[in-house]
């Protein structure tokens, strides 16, 4: 394990109560940390290209940080375009010799195997991703990883069922698939990307984001456990410069990417008229919606859930909330209470709700946004929070007094803070909810059904949670519309993002 003095010193301040707390409850928790020692981080990571680990042809390496300590974890291969073109060419040849010709039956074996070993390791994948990621271990261990498990699981299932998915008989993969994921979900989006696209036979070359490469590489590792036939996977390690390589490769027939609305439109603008397929997942800046029949005791915890869950860092993050006039002051007082409990700090420590900001850069980002909040008017309030000296921290921060004009009700801030608006009428609400270049989710709080449906109609989201926020199945489609990309995600529909259909 590459651990330091420094970085021991640096997680025995996370997990003193001083550091660990938001205020709040009348009894201090005792420090519950996970143990480290179940991962073995390597001081150096090569590419993972037709089934082997090796540096990149240029021998250029960065660093990836943990973000609550700033303590480096690792060096890691930068791969260039010469080595984009070597995992292409892996890519393409085990697609014509193995992958494609391999009957579904066999297929899902290796994916039931990777998914497997992902739940026999899940402690050690929950562990690396919270130190790379910053994001508390009860979301990886919870959610990250037995969510990433269950996609393989799922698509596994449809390997050898393609004839019957509504598609015409034996509908045909595309090829090689170049695909780009971001740091918020590293393990979870890589199984987003990867298990569809093997369950349909095509093969795969995944650019992790930067700042967040190691649970990628122990995928990598898993694939390698699993005995997947070399060159089905690979890893390419890598900035922005490596994934617009891959996504530019003449051998790369889609390109299915997860991140900005910015990079999504600079990558479509790349591959435009080159004959490749594209799937692209954006931002969001979804309302959750309370009407003053709301439950209000599960609201509050869908609100905490909708924009506190990992950070903020969430492209569906219900990161407006729309709270009827009559109720506002009410769910106001009571989220101001509940947030009073939230505990912030090392992302190792089981009681924690909230880890660390993912980068310096996107700390900088969420702290300029919050900036323009006040400076525009908006009120700005954070529970009393001690935030540890090293590291990437931002306290949950609440806006009252939004208009529809702040930037903060209308730009991303993929950070803890949440713009609070309010409306009079159902149609109001719609109004609002939709006054967005945005499309990806919303939430909904009432008692009557009837009002979800109408609203849900209404609503241009591509998701749109009733009465709970943030819940993902990997049986249901996610994706959605406007600046917020195309195509889908898990589920059926998530076969025909990786097949000729
Ligand atoms: P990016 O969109 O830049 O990064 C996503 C992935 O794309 C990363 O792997 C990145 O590499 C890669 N990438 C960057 N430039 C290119 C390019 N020209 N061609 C191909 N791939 C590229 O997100 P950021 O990390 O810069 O975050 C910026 C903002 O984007 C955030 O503040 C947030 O608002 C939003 N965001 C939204 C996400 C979502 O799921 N909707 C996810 C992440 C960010 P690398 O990171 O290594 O440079």
């Amino acid at each position: 394990m590459a651990d330091t003095e420094a970085g021991e010193a640096d997680s025995a301040a996370l997990t003193s109560p001083m550091a660990t707390t938001a205020s709040g409850p009348a009894w201090e928790y005792a420090p519950a940390p996970e143990s480290r020692e179940i991962v073995s981080i390597a001081p150096e990571y090569g590419l993972f290209v037709n089934g082997e680990f090796a540096a990149a042809k240029k021998g250029r390496t960065f660093a990836t940080v943990n973000p609550a300590t700033e303590e480096q974890l690792a060096q890691v291969a930068l791969a260039g375009t010469s080595d984009v073109r070597r995992a292409v060419a892996a890519a393409r040849a085990a697609y014509e010799r193995v992958w494609e010709p391999m009957p579904g039956t066999e297929r899902a074996k290796y994916l039931y195997r990777i998914a497997r070993i992902l739940q026999e390791r899940s402690r050690e994948f929950a562990v690396l991703e919270s130190l790379d990621n910053g994001k508390p271990i009860k979301e990886t261990r919870d959610v990250d990883v037995p969510l990433a498990a269950a996609h393989f699981f799922y698509y596994a299932g449809w390997a050898d069922k393609l004839d019957y998915a509504g598609f015409g008989p034996r509908p045909q993969p595309l090829g090689v698939a170049g695909q780009v994921i971001p740091w918020n979900f590293p393990l979870l989006m890589a199984a987003w990307k990867l298990a569809p696209a093997l369950a349909t036979g095509n093969t795969c070359v995944l650019k992790p984001a930067e700042t967040t490469p190691l649970t990628a590489l122990l995928l990598a590792e898993v694939c390698q456990q699993a005995e997947l036939p070399p060159g089905v996977v690979n890893v390419l390690t890598g900035a922005g410069r490596t994934g617009a390589a891959l996504v530019a490769h003449s051998g790369v027939d889609k390109v299915a990417f997860t991140g900005s609305t910015e990079v999504g439109i600079a990558i479509g603008q790349a591959i435009a008229g080159k004959g490749k397929r594209l799937t692209l997942e954006l931002g969001g800046k979804a309302a959750n919606v309370v009407f003053d029949d709301a439950p209000v005791d599960q609201a509050i915890e869908g609100i905490v859930n909708g924009i506190f869950f990992n950070q903020g860092h969430v492209c569906c993050a219900g990161s407006r909330l729309l709270v009827q006039e009559s109720v506002a002051e009410h769910v106001l007082d009571r989220l101001r209470q509940r947030l009073t409990a939230l505990r912030l700090g090392d992302p190792l420590d089981k009681n924690t709700d909230i880890g660390a900001i993912n980068s310096r850069r996107q700390l900088e980002k969420i702290t300029e946004l919050s900036a323009a909040g006040e400076a525009e008017g908006a009120h700005r309030w954070s529970p009393p929070c001690e935030l540890p000296s090293r590291g990437f921290w931002f306290a949950p921060t609440v806006f009252t007094g939004v208009s529809q004009s702040h930037r903060i009700a209308r730009e991303e801030i993929f950070g803890p803070v949440l713009s609070v608006l309010t409306f009079r009428t159902p149609e109001e609400a719609v109004a609002k909810a939709n006054n967005t270049p945005y499309g990806l989710s919303a939430g909904v709080w009432t008692e009557k059904g009837s009002r979800i449906l109408w609203l849900a109609q209404r609503m241009r989201a591509g998701v749109v949670w009733a009465n709970t926020y943030n819940k993902f199945d990997p049986a249901s489609p996610f994706g959605g519309y406007r600046e917020s990309g195309y195509g889908r995600e898990g589920g059926r529909p998530g076969l025909a993002a990786y097949l000729d259909v």
